[in-house]
């Protein structure tokens, strides 16, 4: 198998259960839910995007002809002799269209976790350490449970109102305001009814994109 790799990184999770937990980001190229082209957003599936998915000339990003050379490459990020566990999170684009059991083995076998961020539209593969999963406005659903579910909010969808997922198999719940891009009041009014639903619904918690906040890729 060969993987299709945007970018490779280490920086500090900034969403979510693991917020400021030290990861090395794997982005696979391509997503199902959109092609990553601007002309095709008002028709995509999913048309919130904010992430540069296409191709694989970013920091790190390649072709990798084997699961080991993927790995290694991860690995060659982690800092040396700081101590914690070794983290990768398996993103995108859609992580899922890639990531096999080949590699979430070589991962383990250099002593990661390993993490993925999905849109829940595929199954995922046995081995992952730790799965988010992020529906996307009417997409179907598929992996119905894991560690974390974190919805962006609000969409316009029905299919993505927070009620629907409420009784799945997660162990976390989180709202992640929509952020407007070049647009703080809209951003600020979804921070304020994030925050008022999670109030008003304490199995949901706010998960704000501190990364963002503080300038981190
Ligand atoms: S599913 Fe995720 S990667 Fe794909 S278009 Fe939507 S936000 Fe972007």
């Amino acid at each position: 198998m060969t993987y299709a790799v945007k970018e490779i990184y280490l920086t500090l999770q900034g969403e979510g259960n693991h917020t400021g937990r030290a990861a090395v980001f794997m982005r696979f190229a391509g997503c199902n839910l959109w092609t990553g082209r601007e002309q095709d957003r008002a028709t995509a599936v999913c048309q919130f995007c904010d992430t540069d998915f296409i191709g694989i000339d970013g920091p790190g990003g390649g072709k990798f002809k084997s699961a080991d050379a993927l790995a290694d490459a991860v690995a060659a990020q982690w800092p040396q002799g700081g101590g914690g566990v070794p983290y990768v999170i398996c993103t995108g684009g859609e992580p899922l269209l890639q990531l096999d059991s080949p590699l979430i083995d070589a991962f383990h076998a250099r002593g990661f976790e390993v993490g993925i961020e999905t849109n829940g539209t595929l199954a995922a593969p046995d081995g992952i350490d730790w799965i988010c999963v992020s529906p996307k406005a009417a997409a179907p659903l598929v992996q119905t449970s894991g560690n974390e579910l974190k919805l962006v909010f609000p969409q316009k969808e029905i299919e993505a109102h927070p009620s629907r997922f409420e009784g799945l198999c997660f162990e976390h719940f989180y709202l992640q305001p929509l952020d407007v891009i070049g647009e703080p009041a809209q951003t600020a009014a979804h921070v304020a009814s994030a925050a008022a639903y999670c109030l008003a619904h304490p199995l949901w918690r706010l998960s704000t994109q501190t990364h963002k906040m503080n300038g981190l890729p």
